[in-house]
């Protein structure tokens, strides 16, 4: 039986059928990566003894029909805290740290009876767009092995696509979990903030960050959602929600209004490629009955230079624990106590992150604070503003989730600054809060295209809602890449 193509959906309708036990489908996971990860280098760490007799577990206990969840393998991305093995965020700071507890997702999922096959590859501390800046290894795009699979949370996304697994959580801070999926003909969520409890995420900017489900199809990223979303002690900013994610799936999208951001729609910005097949897909959507109404969010240009005068300055702070004292690398016989720190950071951090911290100390000097951390933060008072009025003539804005496919390996970025630009159609979104989800829509050029939509605070059922009255007649979700490791399947 071919299982690496399956949903979640229909992996739990095998269990519970008993045409499938745990055990079997988690060493039928493990078998397939093993075809298959060497060309994808997702994963960075498995813990097959572990899944395998947590499987055991749920197999000898029973599977719950009313579970949908129970005994389905999942990839964890690297930032997410993991008791019992490594969580390294892709930095040889953390290469060898062992956390202590489980984030508050894992334990969720854990909870669920979900079985977690392993820690999958990410741009280091999750900053970056292409996954490269891992400094453990390269993730490749499943559809292209010569392209980037995305990034940050480009493992996260690698593993879903390739079929090593049929879900797995990302984190977007800037886009990371959107433009991945959208790389990798994937259902990708960042939900509200607040939403999700970051309790156990390695911090990067902690006023953007959230975790979110990667998937195949939309169902399956609903169903996610209801196991990871809620109040959690543990995080402040987290949020009790009593909503089934699920419930308006399924249900017509006649006279639900959409409207277009005007500035996302600019051939400038947006290869033209990807822009013609979202506004198919917009078209659409009309003829489903859906009214289409165009908006403009004139700040949105400053998306980019607001958002990275936040998020290095937040990083800035977050990164200060990694001083080789309490946990992680440190330097080997250090002179005295500054060249411990200085040495730990140096050879700990890698490039990016280490330009981050520097930005990030900039954006917060008290000489420069008015003119960038302070400035920033009232242009994110007006992107949030412009997005609410928005979001009050339409139920969801629509836009591509990223300025083009997946572009090649080692594609040198010469200008830092115009790869920074890459982020604009994403950042805002983190900037507002919003919850967003990208979908799958079509290929360009033999590379998967997806397309965005932008919701109000907590709303994410009707995103679900319109994703899936598009996903219905599209089977996108079944395409899959020709792996050799998979040929034989
Ligand atoms: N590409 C963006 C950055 O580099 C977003 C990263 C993210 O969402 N983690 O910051």
């Amino acid at each position: 039986m071919t299982l690496h193509t399956k949903s979640i959906e229909e992996l739990h309708e095998l269990l519970v059928n008993e045409e499938l036990t745990v055990q079997e489908l988690v060493q039928a996971s493990y078998d397939y990566i093993d075809s298959v990860e060497e060309e994808i280098g997702a994963f960075i760490s498995m813990d097959r003894e572990a899944a395998l007799s947590r499987a055991k577990e749920i197999d000898e206990r029973g599977i719950d029909a009313d579970n949908p969840l129970d005994g389905i393998p999942v990839a964890i991305k690297d930032n997410i805290v993991t008791k019992n093995g490594s969580t390294t965020a892709a930095s040889k700071m953390l290469e060898n740290f062992e956390s202590v507890y489980d984030a508050t997702v894992v334990e969720k999922l854990k909870a669920k009876g979900m079985v977690i096959l392993g820690k999958v590859n990410l741009d280091e501390f999750a900053m970056g767009g292409t996954t490269e800046t891992s400094a453990l290894q390269a993730t490749k795009n499943p559809w292209d092995r010569q392209r980037v699979p995305g990034g940050s949370s480009g493992g996260s996304a690698a593993a879903v696509a390739s079929g090593m697994v049929p879900v797995s959580l990302g984190t977007d801070t800037g886009g990371s979990i959107r433009q991945p999926a959208s790389y990798t003909n994937l259902v990708g969520l960042k939900p509200t903030y607040g939403a999700v409890s970051r309790y156990g995420l390695i911090a990067f900017a902690s006023s953007l960050d959230q975790i979110g489900p990667m998937t195949r199809t939309v169902k399956d990223n609903a169903l996610m959602l209801n196991a990871l979303s809620g109040l959690d002690k543990k995080d402040g900013t987290s949020v009790d929600l009593e909503i089934d994610f699920t419930e308006k799936i399924g249900q017509d999208i006649k006279g639900m209004k959409i409207a277009l951001a005007k500035e996302m729609f600019d051939p400038v910005i947006v290869d033209q490629e990807v822009l013609d097949l979202v506004e198919k897909a917009v078209k659409e959507l009309e003829n489903k009955g859906a009214e289409i109404i165009e908006v403009s969010l004139p700040h949105l240009k400053y998306g980019v230079p607001a958002y990275y005068a936040i998020a290095t300055a937040e990083a800035s702070s977050n990164l200060q624990r990694f001083d080789g004292i309490r946990y992680g690398y440190h330097a080997e016989n250090p002179e005295n106590l500054e060249d411990l720190y200085l040495r730990t950071r140096s050879e700990g951090f890698g490039l990016e992150v280490k330009k981050r911290i520097v930005l990030g100390g900039l954006s917060l000097n008290a000489n420069y604070y008015d003119q960038l951390f302070g400035q920033a933060a009232k242009v994110r008072t007006i992107i949030r503003n412009e997005f609410e009025a928005a979001l009050e003539q339409a139920d969801v804005l629509v836009g591509p989730s990223a300025t083009s496919v997946a572009p090649k390996l080692n594609a040198k970025q010469e200008d830092p600054v115009a790869a920074y630009q890459t982020d604009i159609l994403t950042v805002p979104v983190n900037l507002a809060g919003l919850p967003a989800l990208s979908l799958p829509i079509g290929f360009a050029k033999d590379l998967p295209v997806g397309m965005q939509f932008i919701g109000k605070h907590f709303d994410e059922a009707t995103l679900y809602q319109i994703a899936a009255a598009f996903e219905r007649d599209h089977g996108q979700q079944h395409l899959f890449p020709a792996l050799e490791g998979g040929a034989e399947e």
